[in-house]
């Protein structure tokens, strides 16, 4: 963060709503034709390709990403970064796929192709063709326009990592030969101008300008089509296929599925219906926005399910309501009119879950149909999950392929939420156990995963297992802990003015740093520093607890003629009576310590026979608690303690039972919640902490095996 800009920002008067942008700034437009031949497993196509100079120099130079090329041979990066297996699933033999680009024009018919070639800007491996870099006769000048016409054909890889076939099932995603992004000088903080284009990799998916799209799609007939957009055309041709025409303003992607074997149910979200005027108002008070700010728009769901999971149809209906609901107050309204959700054929559960404009895949499974599995809400999550995206990717469309937390992470945030809000706080209830998402991510917090800064390009972190714990979960325990100690409503006007702010656009971390400092009223990098910007442990631990009656004192007391023998009778006569008149008092030493290097700002509750408790804040100057006899409040101001380890001394007329760090358990970073509280005798009630001791074991196990 540039602490001058963050200052000047801080001068401001608090700021203002940021009206939602109605429009993008179109950048790249895609007219494109398409035919499949379901047999061949093939693509036929061409685009018109118009793009846009925003930026204030020439440009001569188009760099286009040829996704498809990822599934070409066991050499490319995709591959040999996933070792043929994603998510579980299994690159099937002979499931190879790729993308040529057989003719790419200038409008005026100048060929471009001569001296095109493919680029490895991330890991030079000469054999990935996932980048394509055109250079042009004559650049086009800032301001100005370039129109291309490009054909292509594709083999569509077998489903078992975000796209192709399985039998008559096709889910084409990352198909077409796509324009990457153009950045300025000065854009998302680079020194520099020039293209941004990444591989294609194993952990990391998008990063596009918006535009204008409009695709027909030519298949069989009996074939039914799902498509990011809406569908403004559909005829029959004489050859048994049909041609459906979908279009879109203002999205980064197009995606589409077709199977004779979907059955699609539609139904649609109301503005009027669907939220209550009270919710209305509690959100409007909760976001700091008015009434009319935070009103919905009607959105049409088409559902293109298996027939086998038609009894899940309404699961699967709710949670997509309850998405666009609560994805919609609290971060701004879905723009769009149509939501598609394809239920993936079984088979093809590797395109199942991902996310692309207005067009999202799911995943079930028949099991889930009846109880108990019935009660495994993995169908609603990934459904919230995927339309979250549409948020924190195709809106607010930050560059995944170097910051995934922006969108993996603020995604696993808001999904968290919704299912809270929606479902309660539980994921799966069946045989008598209860886990929630929550509980899901903690299992994946240790120190074993310590090693990587959240914000790490995709392909940069130390393993893929890494890769998933810091751009999911642990971005999510982040944002839960700095919700808990800047407000939740405090985070929640943050998250609120940040996505209205970058909506159609691309933010970096530094942005949104600078958002939450911004609505908070202070300056916030230290937490960032500490929890996104480094690795580290959060592990605030009780170590020891004591608590011991107070001696008479004994001895020589006195100087001079006045000196007077305390004999050590006396003083145990003296403690026997005032044990016998319950007035001795207690000495007790607590010692906090932190065995992870992230210090965020923390209390100690003391809980004393009796029942009675106190909290102390854990505040910098040494012995704050020494002055705290009996049950007095602790210092109620003072900097956070920031030291390794803190001892806590006092006096208090009952005996001391024992002492928890974090009480409110705000800290959902710590990766150990079993050493947060200790008793002070030997312990007696070990069984209350064992809930918390077996998720530290079970985080252990989860680690070393590199789930
Ligand atoms: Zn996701």
């Amino acid at each position: 963060m540039r602490r001058l800009a963050l200052l000047a920002s801080l001068a401001l008067a608090p700021a203002a709503a940021d009206p939602l942008p109605a429009h993008a700034s179109r950048v790249a437009d895609y007219d494109v034709r398409v035919k499949l031949d379901p047999d061949a497993k093939t693509l036929a196509g061409s685009e018109h390709v118009t793009w846009r100079n925003l930026a204030t120099e020439p440009v001569g130079e188009l760099w286009f990403h040829l996704y498809l090329n990822a599934f070409k041979n066991s050499e490319s990066t995709f591959f040999k970064e996933s070792g043929g297996q994603l998510r579980g699933d299994l690159m099937p033999d002979e499931g190879w796929g790729f993308i040529d680009v057989t003719s790419i024009r200038r409008k005026d018919g100048v060929d471009l192709a001569g001296g095109a070639r493919f680029e490895q800007p991330d890991d030079g491996n000469a054999a990935d063709r996932t980048v394509w870099r055109v250079p042009l006769p004559e650049p086009v000048p800032a301001g100005g326009t370039i129109e291309l016409d490009v054909e292509f054909t594709a083999k569509l890889p077998r489903v078992f990592a975000r796209t192709g076939y399985f039998r008559d099932y096709f889910l084409v995603g990352q198909w077409f030969p796509k324009l990457a992004v153009f950045e300025p000088a000065g854009a998302r903080g680079r020194a520099t101008s020039g293209w941004n284009c990444h591989q294609f990799h194993a952990n990391s998916e998008f990063y596009a300008d918006f535009g204008s799209y409009r695709v027909e799609i030519t298949a069989p007939k009996s074939y039914v089509i799902g498509a990011t957009g809406t569908r403004s055309e559909r005829r029959d041709n004489p050859d048994s296929t049909s041609t459906h025409v979908f279009e879109r303003d203002d999205v980064i992607d197009f995606a589409w599925a077709a199977s004779p074997r979907f059955v699609e149910v539609t139904a649609r979200f109301s503005g009027q219906q669907d939220v209550s005027e009270q919710e209305y108002a509690e959100v409007a008070a909760l976001v700091g926005r008015s009434r009319e700010e935070v009103q919905l728009t009607d959105v049409d769901i088409h559902l293109l399910l298996q027939p086998e999971h038609l009894a899940q149809r309404d699961r699967h209906l709710r949670a997509a309501k309850a998405a666009i609901k609560w994805f919609g107050l609290w971060y701004g309204r879905y723009p769009y009119p149509t939501l598609t959700i394809v239920d993936p054929a079984f088979g093809a559960g590797g395109s199942g879950g991902m996310e692309y404009p207005t067009f999202i895949t799911a995943g079930t499974s028949v099991l889930l149909n009846r109880w108990p599995l019935d009660r495994v809400l993995a169908p609603e999550e990934v459904v919230v999950h995927e339309f979250g995206h549409q948020y924190w990717q195709s809106m607010v469309a930050s560059n995944e392929f170097e910051e995934s937390w922006l969108d993996e992470g603020f995604n696993s945030y808001s999904t968290g939420r919704v299912m809270d809000k929606v479902y309660g706080e539980w994921m799966i209830e069946a045989f008598g156990l209860r886990l929630g998402g929550l509980e899901l991510s903690r299992l994946q917090n240790s120190v074993e995963r310590m090693f990587d800064r959240i914000r790490t390009p995709a392909w940069g972190y130390s393993s893929g297992s890494n890769y998933g714990f810091n751009s999911y979960a642990r971005t999510e325990l982040t944002l839960l802990t700095l919700g808990a100690l800047v407000g939740e409503e405090t985070l929640a006007r943050a998250m609120r003015t940040y996505h209205e702010r970058f909506r159609f656009r691309h933010p970096t971390s530094d942005d949104f740093y600078a958002v939450v400092s911004e609505v908070a009223g202070r300056d916030l990098s230290g937490f960032f520093a500490q929890t996104t910007e480094r690795p580290g442990i959060l592990d605030d631990e009780v170590s020891s607890v004591r608590s011991e009656k107070v001696d008479e004192p004994q001895g020589f007391f006195g100087e001079g003629e006045g000196k007077k023998n305390v004999t050590g009778k006396e003083a145990h006569e003296k403690e026997k009576q005032a044990d016998a008149a319950s007035g001795r008092r207690w000495r007790s030493t607590v010692m906090v310590r932190r065995r992870g290097e992230v210090t965020l700002p923390t209390s100690l509750r003391l809980d004393y026979e009796g029942g009675e408790a106190q909290t102390l804040p854990l505040v910098e100057q040494d012995r704050a608690g020494v002055e705290n006899t009996g049950l007095s409040p602790g210092p109620a101001s003072g900097e956070p303690w920031r030291g390794r380890f803190k001892k806590i001394e006092l006096l208090s007329a009952r005996r001391l039972v024992s002492a928890t760090v974090d009480p409110e358990d705000r800290l959902k970073l710590d990766v150990n919640a079993a050493n947060n509280s200790r008793r002070a005798e030997p312990d007696t009630a070990a069984a209350n902490r064992w809930g918390a001791r077996l998720v530290f074991w079970l985080q252990q196990l989860l680690a070393l095996s590199g789930l």
